[in-house]
Formats: structure tokens, C-alpha cells, sequence
């Protein structure tokens, strides 16, 4: 079957065409046939890009909203000229990438007036998301009435969460009142790796004990045992949890008070102090990539060394606890920009473990860049494992399983 997989941002639309089957999921053979974005929707220049399935395009056009970014992108793969997608009928459906789907959205669906009424309800809790994957998918219906549109929730996988894993210790009213508990996120992500894990070690993914890895600009883990996730380090929002980018993860609460206090910041400058201003960029006081900081740390740039090092370490202590309540892990899988690039960061997170049985190898280590592979020394019980990530693989998936059945 194939199906269009749609990601919209506040300023951008990214698309992935893909064909898959049950027996190219089993073969893990379902296939990206073209992929592109538009970018800088609503600024004065836009930016089109395709490519793949023979096609290498870039254009630059004036394009005011996410409905004229998917007429402007469907009519370049629909032309004879591309013949990427021959006719809208060839399409079986169109994926959503929808950030949070609330306590009532657990699993993908085929999106009915109900479903979009749930995700609109979740604005609440993803202002900053929600608003354009809903206008994702009113511009998908337009523009292919009468195809099926299906939503996938990054929050989804984590509603398998534990109570005792997802309520926070403050008075249970606010939860009961004002759903604010736990909800995780880079759910597809995580599910990916669990699922690619367990098939490159030629087991179950309902049987494994897995620690998943996500480290790009945003970071997260989560501990699943079989396809429960009894833990993942974002919580109410993605600001939980790991060092990332630029945002704090973990802190005292109390200092978010003490702060606001101190510099008389209203909740938008707190929020942008935590989420635009801090986390790697914050502590390093140069940039929020981990690329160039480790090359300031190479040149022996202090600052830019701390910043690598208590991102590490905050994900190392993630791992030991994660690994904890799992009692033991098959495997921890790292993933994203930083997990599928960065030895010095895997290193320094699963070095000094060998009393957990969890040791990596170094040189095979050093050796992983991008790609799939093992770096455990022969000597460990863990499996240590580097595979990227493919949410839009996994949303068409769930695509062809909402149709199926
Ligand atoms: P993502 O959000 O998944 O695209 O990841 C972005 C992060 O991955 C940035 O901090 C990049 O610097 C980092 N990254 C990308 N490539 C590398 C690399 N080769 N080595 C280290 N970090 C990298």
C-alpha cells in the first residue's frame, strides 16, 4: 500500500511518500519513494525540496499557509513530468504526525470528527504543536477528499505507562482537575527502536527488555519491558528529563520560582529561559550542537567540555535507573543525531558499568556512525546498539494496520 506520511511544524510541512506491506514490514523492506519539505511557510521566500524516486528539486516560491505548501508539493509529484505519484487514487492514505494525543488517544485511528474534537482538546497541553498538525490534516482532506487521513501520536506509546510512573507527588487535584501528570514523548521513535531492536536480535518485541536512546536536539529515553514502556524521561511536557539542546531537562522546581523572582520574569520569559536558553547552549555559552561542541572541546574549549559532560552523565544516570526497574536490560539502543553520530557521547554514557554487565567495546564503538551496528565487548550481558531512527516508517506502518483491520 502506499501512503503519503505528513509532519507539520509552525513554519514547515515535511512529507514522505512510502510503500509498505506485511511482508515488507517483516522484511523490514517497506520503502521511502520520495521525501521533501517545505520550509519558511509564511515568510516572504519558501522554500520547496524534494527528492529521491529520480528526483532532486529546490525551489523557491511565496507560500502563505500549510494548504498552499501540500497543493504546491503534490502538484510536482503529481505532474507527468516527476510521476512520483501517478494519480491521487494510487494513494491508500495519509499519516499524521500528531505531537499529543491526551490520555484518550493511546493508539493510531483513522481520523473521524471525534478524533480531530480529541486532538483539538490536546491544544491545551501542545499549543505550540497540536494547532499545526491539525492544520496538516484539514489541508490533507482537502486536497484528497475521500482518502482515508490517519493519526499518530508521539504521546501514544507512553499510555502503557504505569500509574505509579506517570502521576507527579503534588496534590492529586491538579491531575483530576487539569490532567497534568506525565505524558512522554518521541513516542513513534521510541517504538521504532524497540521494534528494529528486537528484530536485529531475532526476537520478539513483546518478550524484550529494552532502554531506548532518543538524543537529538530534543532528548528522551524509555525503558520498555516487552511493549509496555515502564518509564520515559519527558514528563507533563518535553522539557523533562535529559540535558538537550536548549532546554534545562531536570531542575529543582524551586529554582524556577527563585528566578522568576529574582529577574521578575512573567511564565513566557521562564519558559523561554528553560526551553530556548538553557540545556547545552546554556551551559556552554557557545551553541546548542553537539557537533560543534565537541570540536570546541577538542580544542580545548572548558565550557563546551562541561556542557558534554553533564549531558552524559544526567543520560548515564537515566540509564542506571532505567536499567534498575527493568532489572536488567537485553539491550539499550541509542538513536537521533547525538545517539546515532556521537561515540564520545555513548562512550561517556555506558563507560564505568561493567558492574551492571553493561560494557561497551571501544573501537567498534568509535567505528558506528550513522548507521546500524553493535558496540558491546564480548564481556557484557547488554547488547549496546546504534540504529536510526524512522518515525514516518513507523506512521505509515500504523497506516496499513489501521486499514488492515
Ligand atoms: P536531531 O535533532 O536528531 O537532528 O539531532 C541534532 C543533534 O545531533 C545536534 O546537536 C547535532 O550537532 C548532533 N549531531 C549531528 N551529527 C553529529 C555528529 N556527526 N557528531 C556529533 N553530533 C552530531
Amino acid at each position: 500500500m502506499l501512503f503519503l506520511v505528513i509532519n507539520c511544524g509552525s513554519s514547515s510541512l515535511k512529507f514522505k511518500l512510502v510503500e509498505t506491506s506485511s511482508e515488507q514490514i517483516l522484511n523490514n523492506s517497506d520503502k521511502i519513494l520520495v521525501h521533501g519539505s517545505v520550509q519558511d511557510i509564511g515568510q516572504d521566500i519558501s522554500t520547496l525540496e524534494i527528492h529521491d524516486g529520480g528526483l532532486d528539486i529546490e525551489k523557491e516560491l511565496e507560500i502563505t499557509n500549510h494548504h498552499e505548501a501540500l497543493e504546491k508539493a503534490m502538484q510536482i509529484l503529481e505532474s507527468d513530468e516527476t510521476g512520483a505519484l501517478k494519480s491521487i487514487e494510487d494513494l491508500d492514505g495519509v499519516g499524521h504526525r500528531v505531537v499529543h494525543g491526551g490520555e484518550l488517544l493511546s493508539e493510531s485511528v483513522v481520523i473521524d470528527e471525534k478524533v480531530e474534537e480529541q486532538i483539538e482538546e490536546c491544544i491545551q497541553f501542545a499549543p505550540l504543536h497540536n494547532p499545526h498538525n491539525l492544520a496538516g490534516i484539514r489541508a490533507a482532506r482537502e486536497h484528497f477528499p475521500g482518502t482515508p487521513q490517519i493519526a499518530a501520536f508521539d504521546t501514544g506509546v507512553h499510555q502503557t505507562l504505569p500509574k505509579k510512573s506517570y502521576m507527579y507527588a503534588i496534590p492529586r487535584k491538579y491531575y483530576e482537575k487539569h490532567g497534568i501528570r506525565r505524558y512522554g514523548f518521541h513516542g513513534l521513535s521510541h517504538r521504532y527502536l524497540r521494534w528494529r531492536c528486537a528484530h536485529m536480535l531475532g526476537t520478539s518485541s513483546a518478550e524484550i527488555k529494552v532502554i531506548t536512546c532518543h538524543l537529538g536536539n530534543g532528548a528522551s529515553l524509555a525503558a520498555f519491558d516487552g511493549k509496555t514502556v515502564i518509564d520515559t524521561s519527558m514528563g507533563f511536557t518535553p522539557l523533562e528529563g535529559l540535558v538537550m539542546g536548549t532546554r534545562s531537562g531536570d531542575l529543582d522546581p524551586a529554582v524556577v520560582t527563585y528566578i522568576m523572582q529574582l529577574e521578575d520574569f512573567s511564565r513566557e520569559e521562564i519558559d523561554r529561559v528553560l526551553n530556548k536558553e538553557s540545556g547545552l547552549l546554556g551551559l556552554s555559552g557557545e551553541t546548542n550542537d553537539m557537533r560543534t561542541l565537541l570540536g570546541l572541546m577538542g580544542e580545548g574549549n572548558e565550557r563546551a567540555e562541561l556542557a558534554i559532560d553533564v549531558f552524559s552523565q544526567r543520560l548515564k544516570k537515566y540509564i542506571c535507573a532505567y536499567y534498575g526497574l527493568l532489572n536488567a536490560a537485553d539491550a539499550i539502543v541509542f538513536s537521533g543525531g547525538i545517539g546515532e553520530n556521537s561515540y564520545a557521547v555513548r562512550q561517556r554514557a555506558v563507560s564505568g558499568l561493567d558492574g551492571l554487565g553493561i560494557v561497551p567495546d571501544a573501537a567498534a564503538n568509535e567505528e558506528l556512525v550513522g548507521e546500524e551496528g553493535h558496540f558491546s565487548a564480548d564481556s557484557g550481558n547488554t547488547d549496546l546498539m546504534v540504529i536510526p531512527t524512522n518515525e514516518e516508517l513507523m506512521i505509515a506502518r500504523d497506516c496499513y494496520r489501521c486499514l488492515k483491520n
